[in-house]
């Protein structure tokens, strides 16, 4: 029988091509699936339409009087549109979506069928939530939960084949309001910055009344056959290849990069596009990245929480989307060792409802100390609180990527440029390291007229940098790419968020003690530039250099997630959420659980995988080629030869039984540690032996043997296709 591998590689060749229809305007179908604003109010009534503004904009709940109405015109433009369900559409703490479809049909009390749509079945839901991970939040409340509509993300309509669904985007609660979600804390986030970065922008303009924060993110991706995918049991089960020599050519001759997108491909990004700008997801570019088979596409910035949401669905839709072309998109950081992983570029910045962006620098003496104000802050909060900005990147799949000398390392540190170095070394080094009113003149720093040029020169960016300054955002680059970027959004605003509520306290003591304004904000942002500079760094994230000074600065550098994760619980932590209202400690204890567990199930996953395919796959067809060598041998012998005759033969039938033992070896072992692993009841001691003991000590070493017998084994008995396979061929 022909193996799926070669099957796999055999339909390449008879593949048809997928005709992707797309619009030949992208304005053409841009938002046609979401209940827009300008949607809204041809299907809604004026008073509905107010109200359902006034949520929006104040992020509060829809008055009750008025659900019937605003469903009723869901349910109106959504029937207009072909759909017959609906769906409270969330995001539980899994880095995926999660729906349960319900239809408008209904039966009357005497058997009428009708179709209907109450505002109480839009505002608020119970899904059957018991198999969301809750961390023990619901068993220890209450045991079910519940999703409630967020107004400030617009309902939409998903196609799945030719099935419609209205989704409408909530969040999920516990009965006693505990966050079970990626969302809830990241709007309280939100709201958190809003308040606090209101309050500092008024020092500058007293118009601005609303705060809000920005996000583009940049989504790297690998696609490959699914034919191929479908074969390896790794990718199935856990998103990358646990095994799996280098090819002779990867990545090295950079072809890839700046080559053409192979055609399969484009028809496949044609194709997801035109399905996400139906869903309003402003997507821009597309590009291949450098790895072979690996892929980038980025939107315009939105609003943080719409953001957030567009990236989770782009991720559902590319998923599905793939399967039409007969290919499988991977999102683990991960997927192929010795090639680049993938990340999520969190752009981030912070702009005002007066239509400004607080992080690019102004044109006058007075934006530009407000620029220096929003930027000292942020690094600021990057310096104060970057154990908890890597623990909310900290996840089994980016454990792979994060310092592996193609993604920033582990050690969080900020990059600015050489004319913001300047510029913050001049503010922190004034005389005597205070100001005073004949300092006035540093106010009038030109910042604005060195940033145009740092944002030209790309030389002086760099890219080994996980938080850089780009001329008018930071880029958070070591985000996950399979992650949902709430949980860095989250921790990011809070602690901006924070920084800001304490600077305002500080330039008002200031004041109180008569320093004019200006002087104030500078005096305390000299404070607090020199408080943070240890976490600035320009040169070469990846070197050992590095690694040795970042420890003499005392900057962390945890490298695993199990201890990563640390950060969240920590009394600092806590004080920080639960004073800003983003998480209560309980919830943070929650979540803390959820992701160690999450952790624990996937390395547990990936070992049993890497056992099973070891004992099962690559053992068979070792063993049949290595007796296909003795039978050989055997003959030449009784031909009458002598060694060196078969000598080569010999010799490989050698390792290929070193290789096999030590490869039985290693997952005998790694299954004892596994064993081990499984009684602890901690889950933070138990995910740490799942890093240290299990993953640690064998995965590697296991994988070394069976990459060495890939290269030794005929390669008509190997199964699994090869990496030169699954990234060249298409
Ligand atoms: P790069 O050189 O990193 O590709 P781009 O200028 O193309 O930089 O932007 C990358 C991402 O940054 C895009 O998604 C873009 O929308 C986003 N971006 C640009 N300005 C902002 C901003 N003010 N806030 C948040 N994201 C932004
Ligand atoms: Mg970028």
């Amino acid at each position: 029988m022909q193996s799926l591998r070669f099957k796999a590689i055999d339909n390449l060749l008879s593949r048809e091509e997928v005709s992707v229809k797309t619009s030949a305007k992208i304005t053409g179908i841009f938002g046609e699936n979401v209940f827009t604003l300008k949607t809204a109010r041809q299907f809604l009534s004026d008073e509905a339409y107010k109200s359902l503004l006034g949520s929006i904009k104040n992020a509060k709940k829809i008055d009750r009087s008025m659900g019937n109405q605003i469903a009723n015109g869901l349910r109106a433009w959504a029937e207009s549109k072909g759909v017959t369900h609906y769906t409270h559409w969330f995001q539980p703490l899994t880095d995926l979506s999660a729906e349960k479809h319900d239809s408008f049909f209904t039966l009357k009390g005497d058997g009428t069928p009708i179709e209907e749509f109450e505002g109480a079945a839009l505002i608020q839901q119970e899904p059957d939530a018991s198999s969301f991970p809750s961390g023990g939040l619901r068993a220890t409340f209450e045991a079910r939960g519940y999703t409630a509509w967020d107004p400030s993300s617009s309902p939409f309509i998903m196609e799945i084949s030719n099935g419609k669904t209205l989704c409408i985007p909530t969040i999920f609660v516990s009965y006693t309001g505990e966050s079970l979600d990626a969302k809830t804390p990241l709007i309280k986030a939100l709201v958190a910055l809003d308040k606090a970065a209101v309050d500092v922008a008024q020092y500058f303009d007293k118009n601005v009344a609303k705060v809000t924060a920005t996000l583009g993110w940049e989504q790297e991706y690998f696609v490959i056959d699914a034919g191929m995918a479908n074969a390896r049991p790794d990718i199935t089960m856990t998103g990358r290849t646990v095994f799996g020599h280098a090819p002779a050519k990867g990545q090295q001759l950079e072809d890839h990069y700046f080559g053409a997108i192979p055609e399969r491909i484009y028809a496949y990004m044609r194709d997801f596009e035109s399905e996400s700008y139906k869903l309003g997801i402003p997507l821009r570019t597309r590009h291949n990245e450098v790895a072979p088979s690996q892929f980038e596409c980025a939107p315009i910035f939105e609003e943080a929480n719409l953001a957030v949401d567009h990236n989770t669905l782009l991720m559902d839709i590319m998923t599905r989307v793939a399967k039409r072309h007969g290919l499988i998109v991977l999102l683990h950081e991960k997927p192929f060792a010795g090639i680049n992983g993938s990340g999520k570029h969190n752009n981030w910045s912070i702009a005002t409802d007066t239509g400004v962006n607080l992080l690019a620098p102004g044109k006058t003496p007075k934006t530009n100390l407000m620029f220096l104000t929003f930027f000292v802050n942020t690094i600021k909060a990057v310096h104060e609180y970057s154990s908890l900005l890597r623990a909310s990147i900290a996840s089994a799949g980016n454990d792979h990527r994060l310092g592996a000398n193609e993604a920033p390392p582990a050690i969080i540190s900020i990059f600015i440029g050489k004319y913001l170095t300047e510029v913050l070394n001049q503010v922190e080094t004034r005389v005597g390291g205070k100001f005073d009113e004949q300092d006035e003149a540093m106010l009038k720093l030109d910042i604005h007229k060195t940033i145009p040029e740092l944002m030209l020169d790309n030389t002086d960016r760099n890219r080994t940098s996980p938080f850089a300054f780009t001329g008018n955002k930071f880029e958070f680059r070591a985000v996950g790419s399979a992650a949902n970027c709430a949980n860095a959004m989250t921790v990011l605003n809070s602690i901006v968020a924070d920084t800001l509520k304490q600077f305002k306290k500080d330039v008002d003591a200031h004041i109180e003690k008569g320093d004019k304004k200006e002087i104030a904000i500078m005096q305390v942002i000299q404070k607090y530039i020199i408080e943070s500079k240890s976490v600035l760094f320009e040169g070469d994230g990846y070197s050992e250099e590095w690694a040795n000074e970042a420890e003499r600065r005392g900057l962390p550098n945890v490298k695993t997630t199990p201890l990563a994760l640390d950060a969240y619980i920590s009394e600092k932590s806590k004080h920080l959420f639960e004073s800003n209202d983003i998480y209560s400690h309980s919830e943070l204890e929650a979540r803390h659980e959820i992701m160690l567990e999450a952790y624990i199930k996937k390395v547990q996953i990936e070992a049993r995988v890497i056992g099973e395919l070891a004992t099962s796959v690559i053992l068979p067809s070792a063993i049949k080629y290595q007796n296909i060598l003795i039978e050989n041998i055997k003959g030449l012998k009784e031909a009458g030869l002598g060694e060196e005759a078969y000598s080569n033969q010999l010799s490989i039938v050698n390792d290929i039984s070193k290789h096999i033992n030590a490869m039985g070896t290693g997952v005998r072992n790694m299954i004892e540690e596994r064993k081990k692993a499984n009684v602890i009841t901690d889950n933070r001691e138990k995910a740490i032996a799942y890093c240290d003991n299990v993953k640690g000590k064998h995965f590697d070493d296991i994988r070394y043997h069976v990459d060495k017998l890939e290269l030794v084994v005929d390669d008509s008995h190997w199964m699994l296709p090869k990496y030169r396979e699954m990234l060249f061929l298409r």
